[in-house]
């Protein structure tokens, strides 16, 4: 069980509607899945598999969300046929030790379940047709260009963390030729198992409420569609995977106001939390709506790993070979979120993405003077590099721990600082808050008991993904496939039991 506290969301949720209400079901299925995105298609795949009819209601004109615009990266580990065939040892054991330190609220029955059975997952995404080469790549980037498949996609060698976990590469990315295409192609994939599974599927159809029976278990769903107003009965469920709520703006405005407010939101327009809110509609928990992704990297190339971010004091703030999310997690908490990446001529080069606007302030052939021009106290950043450039020529960071092979003394005039601050780069994000949920993806009320005939996976779920500071690239397609699927699984079985 979950050990957040649960937060009535800032957006009024739809009623509820009672059974008694319904003028006459439309349709008849046993497991409804409302949403075909990652999350959508893995409920539908395991409802059929557990023998039951579904019906996948998709607001959308395809299948798609948020997962067809994904890299495509699945956090996924314990000694996948990936990391075996690449060198890497690695077990379940270590993958759980290092998810549940960088996890604020670790719910560790789920967690247990995700890495026990992440290579078995990984066989059903390939069994799926999901493609993944057994191929490594070794560069930091924050998505791979080609369609190699390992990578270094968190935190597991950056301190504390690799102290506490044998690290080990996770990111498994889908054999797509290029950075952007993995998520398509994945869903590509999903979405056609999803067809040739047999389960009904409909588009254009926007799901608005749930539907109560007399005991209170959810037993269906009104929805509209081509203006009308239509009712879809569930005997086994109704599985919530209707993605997150980055595009709500008054979520936006109230539950992430802290986040930066010209964010390049990442998702789909239909992500507007209409999945979380029914599910609180029906006496669901929301837990950590407050919660995001947020990132702006700065790397490749690597040689930017080697200079260091400083704050409006001129000082620093985090191991700067940390994952780009973790890092972007701590710019937004800096002073005015003023930081500035500081390089010298051997580490110099520039960040990778053009939309990010991370600018070059300028070229400095002293420390002193670019201390003065950034604005900084006088004294602060050679301080910090004075200390930061001893202790790196004897390959140490007692201040953060950066991994030893990022340490180089920046002491190669001339100096450039690029501009990171919050208001002057870019940055994006998406939410990660949502509904509490079982092992099984149920539905859970605030007092932790389960809602009957309630799922919910993916992005409207609260369930590995739970900040920036903690992200690992791959850890929500991980966690939509898993419990989406273990939702299907459940509610399908419901029809046999
Ligand atoms: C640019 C980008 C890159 C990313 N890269 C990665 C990555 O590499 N690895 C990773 O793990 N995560 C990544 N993520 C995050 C990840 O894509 C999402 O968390 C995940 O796809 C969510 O899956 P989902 O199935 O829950 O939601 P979605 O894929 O968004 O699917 C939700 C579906 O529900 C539908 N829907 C919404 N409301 C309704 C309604 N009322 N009625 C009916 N249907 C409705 C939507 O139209 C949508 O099709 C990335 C996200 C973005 C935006």
């Amino acid at each position: 069980m979950t050990k957040s506290t649960a937060s009535a969301p800032s957006v009024t949720p739809p009623a509820l509607l009672r059974e008694v209400d319904v003028p006459a079901w439309d349709h008849d299925t046993d497991v409804l899945v409302i949403g075909f995105g990652s999350a959508g298609a893995s409920a539908a795949l395991g409802a059929r598999e557990a023998g039951a009819r579904v019906l996948v209601l998709e607001r959308a004109s395809g299948p798609g969300g948020s997962s067809a615009i994904a890299g495509g990266h699945f956090y996924l580990g314990g000694g996948t046929p990936v990391q075996t065939a690449c060198g890497f040892e690695d077990s379940a054991e270590e993958m759980y030790k290092y998810l549940e330190a960088l996890t604020p609220d670790p719910e560790p029955e789920k967690l247990r379940l995700y890495c026990d059975g992440s290579v078995a997952h990984f066989h059903w995404l390939e069994a799926q047709g999901v493609p993944f080469d057994r191929s490594y790549y070794p560069g930091k980037a924050a998505i791979q260009p080609g369609r190699d498949c390992l990578i270094w996609s968190g935190n597991e060698k950056v301190w504390p963390y690799r102290d506490i976990a044998i690290p080990a590469p996770r990111g498994h990315k889908v054999a797509f030729d290029g950075p952007d295409g993995g998520g398509a192609l994945a869903m590509q994939h999903l979405s056609s198992a999803v067809g040739q599974s047999d389960a009904q599927q409909l588009f254009d159809v926007q799901v608005c409420n749930l539907i109560a029976d007399a005991t209170g278990g959810i037993c269906g769903v009104r929805f509209r569609q081509d203006g009308q107003l239509r009712h879809a009965r569930a005997r086994g469920g109704v599985v919530l995977s209707a993605g997150g709520y980055i595009m709500n703006t008054q979520m936006f405005d109230h539950e992430l106001a802290w986040m930066p407010r010209d964010l390049i939101k990442h998702g789909v327009p239909n992500d507007d939390g209409a999945g979380v809110l029914m599910g609180v509609s029906a006496g669901g928990a929301a837990i950590g709506l407050h919660q995001a992704f947020l990132t702006s990297p700065v790397y490749p190339p690597e040689s930017m790993i080697k200079g260091v971010m400083v704050n409006a004091l001129g000082q620093r703030f985090v191991a700067e070979d940390s994952y780009h999310g973790r890092a972007a997690g701590f710019i937004v908490e800096q002073p005015q979120g003023i930081t500035y990446l500081i390089l010298d001529s051997a580490t110099f080069g520039y960040p990778p993405y053009d939309f990010f606007e991370q600018k070059l302030v300028d070229g400095y052939e002293t420390v002193e003077s670019m201390e003065a021009g950034l604005g900084l106290p006088q004294g602060s950043l050679a301080k910090t590099l004075a200390d930061y450039n001893s202790a790196a020529a004897q390959g140490e960071d007692p201040a953060f721990n950066k991994y030893a092979e990022w340490l180089q003394p920046l002491d190669q005039p001339p100096y450039a600082a690029f501009d990171l601050s919050v208001g002057h780069a870019k940055f994006a994000g998406f939410s990660l808050g949502g509904l509490s949920t079982s092992a099984d993806a149920q539905v859970r009320r605030a007092d932790g008991s389960v809602l009957a005939g309630l799922y919910a996976a993916g992005a409207c779920a609260w369930n590995i993904a739970q900040d920036a500071r903690g992200y690992s690239s791959g850890t929500c397609l991980g966690e939509a496939t898993f419990f989406g699927r273990r939702a299907g699984l459940h509610a399908g079985a419901r029809i046999r039991d």
